[in-house]
């Protein structure tokens, strides 16, 4: 539960204003503390004690748990409110795809495959799911052992490491512990004994229980041990019992505070259902309902699509429209001669026009401006696209090195920004005035294109 400036500030040395956290006093210090604007070790009169309590106390609600690394660590956790509407959900669950080592060689090599190329990018962004999860269902350590190294070797994806042979489980996590897999199931049963193995090499850890009331001796006790990155599963046996436990972990930890809930948790769809329709269908549920990884038996195109897409509208941000990066993109091979064309930052204006431009088969340098996620017009009338704005931005981008003429393409809409931004270049472009809709850019772009090559 958040704490108030207030509390923090009885807890800090209350020196004469020294100055020294760079705040011009102690209650300032506390209250940009307890808004996240500032760290502990700014102050540097601190007792380790109050440090340590002070970290306690910030801590986010859920911890937040990094599988995988690189640009495929899949970080989870660190959520701040139980429904979306209330501010936003932070990270968004890692979809796992499991692979028995009792399935044949085909299987495997068809899953690694799989995952490898089921991508789809969607309005500016790159959907696909993100871990592979190796299982030992066949109980025999030397067959688990070779699957892991031979996913380990095909890709450079995160890791849910499944087994409940000790033995072959830490073997395993030896493979790949720099891809910082999560080690699974640790139970009231063999946590003792794996407490020394995971110390020896810390990485994430799942944590089951026959029920909740379980799982809180074991995460108290890992955390004792100084490990922290836990994730946890409450048993759940069927979709009741596992939205009744979600529920419960995400209350439990947002609301009441209760540290030894607060971490995220993994679902199994794979062990849950039968058949795949049902499967998908629990799993969609485990995306609504809080579940920061979930692991499939299997997918194709058609029923991991629309996951993703679930995915992707929950975990948006409600409060900010969704924008790409503002600079210049290019779309096919663009050269000297290639119209420069530019737009605002809305990640749908951003998409209609870089697919219609695609479409003319027409190389271009597409320059997207920073209007907060705005559509054209409405960045307009924002003052977010004025004539101003848009020519300081084409000075910035270095799309002027790109290309030998000086010719930009303008959205029709904003055909008044004209003069205006032929002023903040300097007279140095002429501004052509394109089309009102991306679906005119079709007719609008070969013949433009042929003009600036004659
Ligand atoms: S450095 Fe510490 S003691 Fe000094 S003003 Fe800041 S919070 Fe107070």
């Amino acid at each position: 539960m958040p704490i108030a400036g207030s509390q923090i500030v009885k807890m800090l040395p209350g020196r004469k204003p020294c100055r020294d956290c760079g705040f011009p006093t102690c209650f300032a210090f506390a209250m940009k503390l307890a808004s996240g604007g500032t760290t502990v070790d700014k102050c540097p009169y601190l007792s380790e004690e109050t440090k340590a309590k002070l970290l306690d106390i910030l801590a986010p609600p859920i911890k937040l748990v990094t599988i995988g690394s690189e640009e495929n660590a899949v970080k989870i956790g660190n959520e701040e409110v139980i429904y979306r509407h209330e501010k936003t959900f932070v990270h968004s669950p890692g979809i796992a795809l499991l692979i028995s080592d009792k399935e044949d060689k085909a299987k495997t090599e068809e899953k690694i495959k799989k995952i490898k190329e089921l991508q789809f990018p969607w309005v500016g962004v790159n959907l696909k799911a993100d871990l592979l999860a190796p299982y030992c269902e066949s109980g025999d350590k030397a067959k688990f052992l070779a699957l892991v190294k031979k996913v380990y070797d095909s890709t450079d994806l995160g890791m849910v490491l499944i087994s409940e042979d000790m033995d072959a489980l830490f073997a395993a996590r030896d493979i790949c512990v720099d891809r910082h897999p999560l080690i699974y199931p640790i139970t009231k049963e063999n946590i003792d004994e794996a407490i020394p193995k995971m110390k020896a090499n810390l990485t994430p850890v799942g944590l089951r229980g026959e029920s909740i009331e379980e799982l809180v001796p074991l995460t108290t006790k890992l955390k004792d041990a100084g490990i922290e990155e836990l994730v946890l599963d409450p048993g759940s046996k069927n979709l009741l019992e596992a939205i009744r436990d979600q529920t419960f972990i995400r209350k439990a930890a947002l609301k009441q505070g209760f540290r030894p809930l607060g971490y995220p948790t993994i679902a199994f769809p794979c062990f849950m259902a039968k058949d795949g329709l049902k499967e998908m269908l629990v799993g969609s549920t485990f995306i609504n309902k809080w579940a920061a990884i979930i692991v499939f038996s299997d997918f194709d195109q058609y029923s991991l699509l629309p996951l993703l897409v679930q995915r992707l509208n929950i975990y948006t941000d409600p409060r900010f429209p969704m924008a790409v990066e503002e600079k210049y993109y290019e779309v096919g091979e663009p050269d000297e001669s290639s119209p420069v064309l530019v737009t605002s930052n809305w990640a749908l204006t951003y998409f209609l026009v870089s697919s219609a431009v695609e479409a003319t088969k027409v190389p271009a340098y597409v320059c997207v401006k920073d209007a907060e996620g705005l559509g054209v017009l409405t960045a307009w009338a924002a003052g977010k696209f004025s004539g101003d704005s848009v020519g300081t931005f084409i000075k910035k981008c270095g799309v002027a090195d790109k290309v030998k003429h000086r010719k930009l393409v303008i959205p029709g809409k904003v055909a008044r920004i004209k003069g205006e931004l032929e002023d903040a270049l300097n007279l140095e472009w002429e501004i052509i005035v394109g089309p009102k809709e991306t679906t005119g850019i079709g007719a609008f772009l070969p013949g433009f294109a042929k003009q600036l090559k004659g």
